[in-house]
């Protein structure tokens, strides 16, 4: 089983450019709107000589008498669940948000590797904007810009630095691995 990779945050934070930008392809569809994206919610992704799947948590069917806390809350709940590593995207042009700080409440404690990265950072001189999301209270911030593809090598690297070592190795190798290390003890 590939490791899952889940982008997460409010509507209109990039998801969805994101993840267009990262699988290499406009196979997702991305709207100004919030919410729209409902297309494509995952695709695999090769880099770096790992492999895993990387899904879009915007593209879930969004209940309509839902708020959009409540369903971001939802979302981040399944990927807390159902990912190995999480990217919490937030938007640096809106600046830190009430729904950023609920989702980075939700993520505190998570044993599973999450990413905390500021999207929309495309000048330097938004760079001063990006210091805001410290306020929150997490140490660790990755400007990025999904648009221009700023900071996204960055990122790539973090997130194949937190895929475990034994889910590159080809099916069997990792077992043959510990059974060689088990006979020697
Ligand atoms: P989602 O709702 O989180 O999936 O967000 P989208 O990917 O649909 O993007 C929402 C809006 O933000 C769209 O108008 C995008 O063009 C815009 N956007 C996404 N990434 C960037 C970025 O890096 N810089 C800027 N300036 N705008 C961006
Ligand atoms: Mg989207």
């Amino acid at each position: 089983m590939k490791p899952v990779v889940a982008i997460i945050g409010r509507p209109n934070a990039g998801k969805s450019t994101l993840f267009n930008k990262l699988v290499g392809r406009k196979e997702a569809i991305v709207f100004a709107e919030p919410g729209v994206t409902r297309d494509l919610n995952y695709a695999d992704v090769e880099e770096g000589g790992k492999a895993f799947v990387l899904v879009d948590t915007g593209g879930f069917p969004a209940r309509a008498d839902d708020s959009v806390l409540k369903q971001v809350r939802e979302r981040t709940r399944l990927a807390i669940e159902d990912s190995d590593v999480i990217i919490l995207l937030m938007d640096g042009r809106a600046g830190p948000t009430y729904e950023d700080s609920v989702l980075v409440e939700m993520l505190r404690g998570v044993k599973k590797p999450v990413i905390y990265a500021v999207n929309k950072v495309d000048t330097k001189r938004q760079e001063e904007g990006f210091m805001e999301f410290y306020s929150l209270g997490i140490s660790n911030l990755l400007p990025v810009s999904a648009e221009t593809g700023m900071g996204l090598d960055d990122l790539t690297d973090v997130v194949l630095s937190k895929i475990p070592a034994w889910e590159r190795a080809e099916e069997g190798e990792g077992g043959e691995e510990r059974e060689e290390r088990e006979e020697r003890i």
